[in-house]
Formats: C-alpha cells, structure tokens, sequence
C-alpha cells in the first residue's frame, strides 16, 4: 500500500487491515457475510482453533456399517490425538447400515466399558438414532438411558412436506432423549438438495431443549453448512462436530467439520468437542 511513492503498508496482510482501521480477517471469515463491519467495529470472532477440538462425536464401527473394528478406531483415533470418541452406531430401523437393536447395543457397551479401562483414548457410548417417519425414536427409552450422547437422525421416509419434515425433527428434539441432531440438513452434495426444513422452528425447538446441531464433516455432507452454522449461533445454539468416519482413514475429516465451525464464526466455547471428557458425559440426557 503507498501514499505516492512511500509504502505505508503491506509488509503482512494485517498491517494493510489495520491501515484501513479493520482488524484483520482470517481468510475463513470472507463470505461478504457481515465481517467487514465487525472488522471495522472491532467485534470480529475469536474463532475455534483445530487444536482446541480434542474430540469426535460421530463415529461408526464394524459393529454397524463402519469397516474397522472397536478396538482399531479407538486406537487410531488415539493415535492422530484425540482424548475421546464417540461410537454412534447406526439403530435398528436402518437394516441397510446393521442398525442395531437394544440386546446388541447393550452387548456393545459393555465391550466399551471393558475398552475403556484399558485403553488411553475414551470412548463414549453413542447411537446414531432413527428419527421415524412420526417423529418417534427407534430406541426404548431405557436403553437410551444407559448411552452417553444420542445423536438423533433421518435417513429414510425423506419424501414429505416441508412441514411434515420440520414437525418431525421438532418432535424428536423435544423428546429430551437425543444430544445432537447429526447432519440436519441431510444433503448429500452431488446427490440430493438438503430437506426443506424450516430452521427457524428446528433452531428454536433446539435452544428451548439445549439441543445441539452437528457438524458432519463427512464430505459429501459438509452438514450443516457454514451460513446455517452462523444462523444457529445467532440462536445461542451449541454444536457438536464428528467426522462420520465409517474407517479409520475418515477421522481426518473431523477437521473439515472444524473448517465449516471457523466459516460459520464458531468460538471455543460455541463447540462442545472442546470441553473434557468428563464434562462431555455431563450432558448425556
Ligand atoms: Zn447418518
Ligand atoms: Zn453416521
């Protein structure tokens, strides 16, 4: 940057932002979506940093449709550094994915409990819950209760009206059992447009209940999407994030799950997968 021929700026990026009298916007911030003014006004977000996710919260294993077993995700994923992960295998109205029923998620976990005392990494019993066509759950509410996060899903009965879609999941989010909604939109990019759903009744049935949203970082569903993600702040809403990985090279795509949290202005205290395993199983329902 020059005043004639005299650079005033420009040794850095930030040294030109401040020029301008903006603080400097990260390159994930430039969506034209408000963050010239907050640069400006000096309220930009301190947005969530890779390291400060030390946990995954959608994972699936051989038990369900995953490839790799229990004990080989766990260990991978304590290997790229993760303190915890959830198992959210797939329940039992999801034959197509080995959905499974209360008898074999009871067997599950107490393989996880004997894992879990001898393993570094903790692992957090999940389900990946069938939310069904009347917005009921596909678990008995007794097993529900011995899991430790419930990640409340539609995968089937997709062709219905937006309002039937949206009475659906409110119904589910109000149910009290389930922690997160996983990949609320349910596009699969390159294959089908996400639901029609009113948000704002979604968004407003998940803050009443201290319902979360997820952020799938699996690509194909990049879900939710970053301006979604930055609707549902404004809504005081918390997210948890997973990388859906069904094998252990998927875990990498917790970070892209991370990447849609920094589009979407997401702050540490914004993602739950910052905080401690232990204040984690705080909010098992
Ligand atoms: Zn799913
Ligand atoms: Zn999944």
């Amino acid at each position: 940057m020059f005043n004639g021929k005299d650079s005033v700026a420009g040794k850095s990026e930030e040294e030109i932002y401040n020029k301008l009298g903006m603080d400097f916007i990260l390159p994930e911030l430039r969506e034209n979506t408000g963050e010239i003014e907050a640069a400006q006004e000096h309220r930009l977000p301190k947005i969530v940093n890779y390291k400060e996710v030390i946990g995954d919260l959608h994972a699936h294993t051989n038990d369900s449709d995953g490839v790799n077993s229990l004990e080989e995700m766990a260990s991978a994923a304590e290997k790229r550094g993760l303190k915890y992960i959830a198992f959210t295998n797939h329940s039992k109205s999801l034959p197509v994915a080995h959905g499974l029923d209360e008898k074999r998620f009871a067997e599950l976990n107490k393989k996880i409990d004997a894992l879990n005392d001898k393993s570094g990494i903790k692992i957090l019993k999940g389900v990946e819950l069938e939310i069904l066509k009347d917005g009921s759950l596909d678990l008995k509410k007794e097993s529900l209760k011995e899991l430790d996060f419930v990640a409340g899903a539609v995968h089937q009965n997709l062709n219905m009206s937006s309002k039937e879609l949206t009475d659906r999941l409110v119904k589910a989010i109000n149910s009290g059992m389930i922690n997160t909604v996983a990949h609320p939109t349910d596009r699969i990019i390159g294959q089908r447009e996400g639901l029609k759903l009113d948000f704002d009744k979604v968004m407003e049935a998940c803050k009443k209940n201290d319902v979360l949203l997820e952020i799938d970082g699996y690509p194909e569903r990049s879900d939710l999407p970053f301006d979604l993600v930055k609707k549902a702040k404004d809504y005081s809403i918390k997210f948890s994030l997973g990388s859906d990985s069904h094998r252990t090279e998927h875990l990498r795509f917790l970070d892209l799950a991370t990447a849609i949290a920094r589009r979407g202005w997401l702050e540490k205290k914004d993602v739950i997968n910052t905080l401690g395993y232990k204040e984690v199983l705080k909010l098992r329902r």
